[in-house]
């Protein structure tokens, strides 16, 4: 499995994506993680059946491919997999993503976001039980699971499934988890004891969904001589130096960013321990002495409908981290009500709930200026 994985979520069509799938290929990629369910729009068009066309012509042998079903409740749909809650309805996906990638078998078939007690149920209604007979059949080589849970979740599910060989974590310098004092720590619990135990680990969100691109005036005096250093080069390189992690997946669907990742990954490789030391004391220098969210979400019930964990997120990217790529979103806030810093009454509530004690009206009023300066004016 290559170092960089490709996944398949932002393809723009049909054409963006054979021509990705391909570059990617030529390039040493070998590890595509597919679901019908990305891109779908149906039976014929989705993100399966576009991997399909882009590997014709490789040799089978030399990729790594995957596909996936959400288990959970709710009106089946075994077309696109989103969700699966039988076992006759996982067989039929299955098949489904066989046929559409054109392939006898896939490496791979995950459990799509697996996250709550219910979806775990759900898997274990007869989905789980179809993808191990599939596995019995040679129609799958090795099942696993995606999910954004906790540490705790993940590792228990594994533990009650130690027939699972692959996970995929959201996971990058930027979210990882917080201790409970609200400051970045190193609490990659579910990578390590997956490592240790010999099961693959892929990241998902490598580069924070686009946010870790660009140059960052906060992140230049990390390695001395080396200002110019991008945050995904960063970003992929602290990946890379957790020995655990096995593929960073990044959703990739334009050539210039699939070479410049695919250069990172292969010339400039991990970060050394001692890189890595400094890129996390770094880090912490610049969230020392600072109030930090920490997306616990005891603040959900403003009256004015707002994502304050968002706002929060908007400020501490922009005014803490610098990070160049949160400008244009902030600039379009305005347009999402949920967004929207002008909404905010100032009532308090959210303060008093606030954990961290965090200012947050404050906040919300630069997040406001913010929004000003970067809102687009035609
Ligand atoms: S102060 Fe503003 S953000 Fe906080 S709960 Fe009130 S309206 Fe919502
Ligand atoms: S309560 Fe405070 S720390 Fe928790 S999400 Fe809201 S703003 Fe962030």
């Amino acid at each position: 499995m290559s170092a960089l994985g490709l996944g398949t979520m932002r393809f723009k069509g049909r054409e963006n994506a054979v021509e990705t799938i391909r570059r990617c290929l030529k390039l040493g990629v070998n590890f595509i993680e597919s679901a019908a369910g990305y891109g779908y729009e149906s039976p014929e068009e989705n993100a399966d059946a576009w991997v399909g066309e882009g590997i014709k012509g490789w040799d089978r042998e030399k990729l790594v491919i995957s596909s996936k079903i959400q288990a959970n409740l709710g009106d089946e749909n075994r077309d696109n997999g989103l969700p699966v809650n039988t076992y006759d309805g996982a067989w039929q996906a299955i098949e489904n993503s066989l046929t559409r990638i054109g392939t006898d078998y896939l490496d791979f078939y995950l459990l799509w976001s697996l996250g709550s007690d219910q979806m775990y149920e759900a898997a274990n209604n007869g989905p789980l039980q179809a993808m191990r007979e599939a596995k019995d059949q040679g129609l799958i080589k090795h099942l696993g699971f995606t999910s954004h849970a906790s540490n705790d979740k993940i590792i228990g599910w594994l533990q009650e499934n130690p027939d699972m060989d692959l996970i995929i974590v959201y996971y990058n310098f930027f979210s990882r988890e917080l201790d409970e004092q609200g400051t970045y720590g190193p609490f990659e619990k579910a990578i390590a004891w997956a490592h240790e135990r010999g099961i693959g680990v892929g990241t998902m969100g490598s580069l924070y969904g686009g946010m870790l691109t660009g140059h960052s005036p906060a992140f230049a005096n990390v390695f001395p001589g080396q200002p110019d250093i991008t945050l995904q080069e960063m970003a992929f390189r602290f990946l890379l130096g957790n020995p655990g992690i096995t593929t960073c997946l990044s959703g990739l669907n334009e050539i210039a960013h699939i070479e410049e990742d695919a250069k990172i990954v292969t010339e400039l490789g991990p970060m050394s321990d001692e890189e890595g030391l400094a890129f996390v004391e770094a880090f912490r220098e610049m969230t020392k002495g600072e109030k930090m969210c920490t997306g616990c979400n005891y603040c959900k019930d403003c009256p004015e409908g707002l994502s304050i964990p968002w706002l929060m997120q908007f400020y501490q990217q922009h005014d803490i981290f610098q990070l160049p790529a949160v400008n244009e979103r902030i600039g379009t806030m305005t347009t999402t009500e949920a967004y929207d810093p002008y909404r905010c009454i100032e009532c308090g509530q959210c303060e008093e709930k606030c954990p961290q004690d965090l200012p947050i009206i404050e906040r919300i009023k630069r997040v406001q200026e913010l929004a000003d300066l970067y809102r687009k004016t035609d």
